[in-house]
């Protein structure tokens, strides 16, 4: 008897319920188009909002830096890790942010790990929005912290929850993802802001899908909301509009010195790789000097949204638009016919989401024919929704 029989027994009920997953491997560089099993395919699954991941000069940052300091960072930043570039990447994105200072982690997933596991602790509450991703749950988790969900966007519910229970805790941390990942709606920011004010509440803003892409700058939801300079914490990640790999935490001096006393997933871990800041820096830059690769992403959405009219779409203020699809066999089934099309656009279903959906998330360098080919295919499965009536593929 195998202390580890149990796993087979798991996986067959995941692939009962349809919630098996498995990894692919693409071929060829980064871009609007993905090469899947040996297939070209158009890709409206990718973070790469705004090209940056396949661009030449975050290459050649990359190679540079990887010529200069060598693969691998070799030890925390603490220790023997920091390098100039790590402080140019913070000092960039406190810039881009327009906060007193910033912190770079591996991931962004590590980020809210450490941020919020530094900020709270057992006598205090965490309200968190029940959309949020799970960096954020399972932060708010490892912290020890009370955790309450507050329904999606409802700050009616997150208002009657303060009431009732903040008096009870010390400190109090609100948690949202400023771009909703599997939605792409947006959190009402200015009033969060202002009830987290009302009840002497901390806010920390994930903008993970939010940076590069919303704000004039490429600030994120901060920016576009009218909120910069209100005080917050707010996170990211380098490795989606930004196109390289890592997070980071911008904010107050006061709150980056005091993460980098106490965030244990920045102190205890390997400083990001030499290559990967000077590819996140590089792209930091681009961000702010050409906005009109924003202003493409904005009308490459605006076109897809009137392609798309007639369909069934979530709510969604982002390049991220989602087509409700019915259960998940029906769900699986439209995602195969995309790809038989052409398209990669996956199925996201429970348990990463309450309901199944088709996820197609624009960027910048999607042609009209590009956003043309994927409406057609939508529209006649809508239409019809059998197998023969799908055009063959469109790339
Ligand atoms: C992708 C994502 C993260 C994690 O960022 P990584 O750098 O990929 O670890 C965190 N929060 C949200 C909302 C995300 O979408």
């Amino acid at each position: 008897m195998s202390p580890y029989r149990w796993l087979s027994r798991s996986l067959a009920t995941l692939k009962q319920a349809g919630w098996y997953r498995s990894v692919q491997p693409a071929t060829g560089r980064a871009g609007s188009v993905v090469e899947l099993d040996g297939q070209q395919l158009l890709n409206f699954a990718s973070n790469n909002y705004l090209g940056l991941a396949g661009d030449e000069r975050l290459i050649e940052a990359a190679v540079l830096a990887t010529r200069t300091y060598g693969t691998g960072s070799t030890g925390s930043r603490l220790l023997t890790g920091h390098l100039e570039l790590h402080r140019q990447l913070e000092q960039a994105l406190a810039r881009l942010k327009q906060t007193e200072d910033a912190l770079v982690f591996s991931s962004g997933y590590s980020a809210n790990l450490g941020t919020i596991t530094a900020l709270v602790g057992q006598r205090d509450l965490v309200l968190s929005d029940a959309y949020n991703h799970s960096s954020l749950k399972n932060g708010a988790i490892l912290s020890g912290a009370t955790v309450l969900d507050y329904a999606h966007l409802d700050l009616a519910d997150l208002g009657q929850k303060l009431a009732q229970h903040r008096q009870s805790y010390r400190r109090c941390l609100l948690l949202s993802d400023s771009v909703f990942s599997m939605d792409g709606d947006l959190c009402p920011l200015p009033a969060l802001l202002d009830l987290g004010d009302t009840y002497d509440c901390m806010l920390l803003l994930d903008e993970a899908h939010g940076t590069g892409v919303l704000g004039a700058h490429g600030a994120g939801l901060v920016e576009q909301a009218g909120c910069t300079g209100r005080p917050l914490v707010q996170v990211g990640t380098l490795s989606k509009a930004l196109g390289s790999l890592g997070g980071y935490v911008a904010g107050s001096a006061e709150l980056i010195d005091f993460l980098r006393n106490r965030a244990p997933s920045w102190i205890y871990t390997t400083a990001l790789s030499p290559a990967d800041t000077a590819a996140a820096l590089k792209a930091v830059e681009i961000v702010q000097a050409e906005p009109e690769r924003r202003a493409q992403l904005w009308s490459n959405v605006t076109f897809l949204r009137q392609a798309l009219s007639g369909l069934d779409l979530l709510p969604s203020e982002s390049p991220i638009l989602c087509v409700r699809s019915g259960d998940i066999p029906q769900t699986l089934q439209l995602a195969q016919a995309l790809r038989q099309a052409g398209i990669f656009a996956p199925a996201i279903r429970p348990p990463t989401v309450p309901t199944s959906r088709i996820r197609l998330t624009v960027m910048a360098t999607h042609t009209q024919t590009d956003l043309r080919n994927l409406a057609q295919v939508l529209q006649s499965y809508a239409e019809v929704s059998t197998d023969s009536s799908l055009p063959t593929n469109v790339y």
